[in-house]
């Protein structure tokens, strides 16, 4: 194995894991080295089940098709020759032999000089005959007998025998993906079944103490397993048969006998968890044990997925992806799918690109490819591409994707306005009809709903209102949610507006404090009461919300100089402050009273916030625009988002 890198013992300490980190191509050339060439394993298969597999053997076909000279058309299989003087005004008449050739007949009589015989499309030409004469060109002429006024070229709506498909000729190669077209080719050719590559069965394990199958129910700390479902099905959708063996504690002795079980079983195993450098991170280490040669890449130099592991043991490919999820769908799709497409047989994955500018400037780490998922949107002078902001421990920043962008390792940004390569995940570009950058807030969604079911595609990017507003003034979006306060107006979103836009409004979001109902520092009072009462005992911490929300300004102004026990946990959504509630992280904090009711929180109104619309004044009268400004006033929106527990907003208010 030239190729291969001579493994590492791994079995010491775990922070030396990562110092021989590959670049990418490094990775994939050595991973691809120890697998390739291999022979491929075939199977022979019916046509109906050889559908998506690849064809293991070059065909050739067997036999002619059409496998005898055929009429094309119904009407009289004649001699050309008889009719070289035939015309409009020169009818001349052939006598019509005492047979009918239907499809599927063969013929019997000879077609003789002076005559023809009846002929079906698709019925076999007779001996004697070199053209057929549509019926439509012909008349009766007495009981047996036809009057012909058109000449007929020789071999006219005759389809000779292998004009379609020649006895010997190569039909379909090894490497074709089984479609309806090459299944109508092998069926004309009367094959019934062919070689094909065999799907690689592929084992599939999630790794982690805290993993819990969909279905089952949540315990404390713990998650819902998703690389499980993302990876099985991933699998599918390139080539293999997913075995999906469910996630398995972090116990060595445990994960090393499913393991090898798995191998034992399948043509490769696909872990995801358990790769960084975790105390509980086991399974790379249990590779060096399962077979030569063993760990090839341990460490790639790539954003997301760094962790991730390559190894081949005794000829079966093992990866243990990253525990991400979407570091883990990430690292399967670009460098796992080719390999597996090719233990399938099918041909590498081709995927579309477009060019697109970059609004803002993104980031990346020096010595790390970085991938970006992006969302694109449609501007006035084209594609713009939306970083996804959520992180790689974000399964929809990789969902909700239109596709991704590279930022190359020796970069450490990309400045906004950037043109760069896009790599779709779709084979075209779907761009919304209306797009929506800002902040985002439940109750859109009962507004857009009706756009949805109108066959009108709404993209939601949520940036927060101030990047939201900085899209509106680009031009990059249809609107812009806000909810801004200005300090010295004490009024919401009008001051924030700039030439071009135009506020639309929204509806309004009950802000107050929260609390664990029946927690008795708190019950039957108001809420400057209750944070009063909260600063006064030292055991009780508060949650925060980020620098910049619309809510942490009214917390600051509550507080005023005061910094109590839990004002640095600052996180970043009305939700995240209700469970760190809810889970006793914290006693009090701020949110909506929807949020605050759906978590079974008590709550003590404060102040009301206005969630209101900047609207690009120049794409006002675009049809998608104007549907959601009426789904906006009509009273089917007021109701679900009244229900809700918001309160639209008239002219007024
Ligand atoms: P690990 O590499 O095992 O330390 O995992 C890194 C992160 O990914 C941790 O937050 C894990 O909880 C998470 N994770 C690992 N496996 C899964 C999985 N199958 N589904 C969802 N999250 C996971
Ligand atoms: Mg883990």
């Amino acid at each position: 194995m030239p190729n291969a890198p001579v493994p590492r013992p791994r079995d010491s300490v775990d922070q030396d894991q990562f110092l021989t980190i590959l670049s990418r191509e490094d990775a994939v050339a050595r991973f691809e080295a120890a697998l390739f060439p291999r022979v491929a394993v075939s199977e022979r298969r019916s046509l109906a089940d050889a559908l998506g597999r690849a064809l293991a053997t070059d065909i050739v076909a067997p036999i002619d098709v059409p496998p005898f000279d055929r009429s094309n058309v119904d009407g009289f299989a004649v001699r050309s020759a008889d009719l070289a003087s035939a015309g409009e005004s020169a009818p001349v008449r052939v006598a019509l032999n005492d047979e009918v050739i239907a499809c599927g007949t063969a013929p019997v009589q000879p077609v003789m000089t002076g005559t023809a015989t009846s002929i079906a499309t698709g019925g076999p030409v007779p001996r004697g005959a070199d053209a057929i004469i549509m019926v439509e060109h012909t008349r009766p002429a007495g009981a047996d007998a036809i009057e012909v006024r058109r000449a007929a070229s020789p071999g006219q709506f005759v389809s000779y025998t292998g004009s379609d498909i020649a006895r010997g000729e190569m039909l379909l190669r090894a490497g074709t993906v089984v479609g309806s077209r090459e299944i109508g080719m092998l069926a004309a050719c009367g094959i019934a079944d062919v070689a094909v590559v065999c799907r690689p069965r592929v084992a599939v394990m999630s790794t982690g103490d805290e993993l819990v199958q969909p279905g089952e129910a949540l315990r404390p700390a713990a998650i819902y397993d998703t690389n499980g479902a993302i990876v099985t099905a991933a699998v599918c959708e390139n080539g293999g048969d997913a075995v999906f063996l469910g996630a398995i504690a972090d116990d060595e002795r445990v994960l090393e006998t499913a393991m090898r079980q798995a191998l034992a079983d399948c043509d490769m195993l696909v872990l995801s968890g358990g790769t960084s450098k975790g105390a509980g991170d086991v399974s790379h280490r249990i590779i060096a044990r399962l077979g030569a040669p063993g760990i090839i890449a341990h460490g790639v130099a790539l954003k997301p997925g760094k962790p991730l592991c390559l190894a081949v043991c005794d000829g079966k490919p093992i990866v243990i992806l990253p525990g991400f999820p979407t570091s883990a769908m990430f690292t399967f799709h670009d460098i796992i799918v080719p390999v597996l497409r090719r233990l399938a047989g099918l041909p590498p994955r081709t995927d579309a690109q477009v060019t697109a500018k970059v609004p803002v400037r993104i980031a990346s780490e020096l010595g790390r490819a970085e991938f970006v998922m992006v969302s694109l949107v449609e501007a006035e002078g084209g594609l713009i591409a939306y970083p996804g902001g959520k992180g790689s421990g974000a399964i929809t920043s990789f969902a909700q994707a239109d596709g991704f962008l590279r930022i190359d390792a020796l970069a450490d940004q990309m400045p906004s306005g950037t043109e760069a390569a896009v790599t779709l995940f779709t084979p075209h570009v779907r761009v919304p009809d209306l797009v929506i950058v800002g902040s985002h807030c439940t109750g859109l969604d009962l507004v857009t709903a009706p756009l949805a079911r109108a066959g009108l595609s709404v993209r939601s990017i949520s940036v927060g209102s101030l990047g939201g507003l900085a899209a509106a003034k680009r031009g990059e979006c249809d609107l812009a949610p806000i909810h801004l306060f200005d300090d010295k107006t004490e009024s919401y979103n009008t001051p924030f507006l700039t030439e071009g836009l135009e506020l639309v409004p929204g509806w309004r979001r009950m802000q107050g404090i929260v609390f664990r109902a029946g927690d008795k520092r708190f019950e039957g009072l108001g809420a400057q009461d209750a944070v009063r009462a909260a600063l006064a005992d030292a055991a009780c911490i508060m949650v925060n919300r980020n620098q910049g929300a619309g809510t942490r300004i009214l917390i600051d102004r509550l507080l005023g100089p005061t910094r109590p026990d839990g004002y640095w946990n600052q996180p970043k959504s009305h939700n995240a402050v209700a469970a760190a509630v809810s889970q006793h992280r914290a006693d009090w904090g701020m949110t909506i009273a929807p949020v605050a009711h759906a978590a079974g929180l008590g709550f003590m109104p404060l102040a009301e916030e206005h969630y209101d619309f900047a609207v690009v004044t120049s794409r006002k009268q675009r049809p998608a625009l104007q549907a959601f400004l009426a789904a906006l006033r009509s009273p089917e929106s007021h109701t679900a988002l009244a229900h809700a527990g918001f309160r639209p907003a008239t002219d007024e208010n």
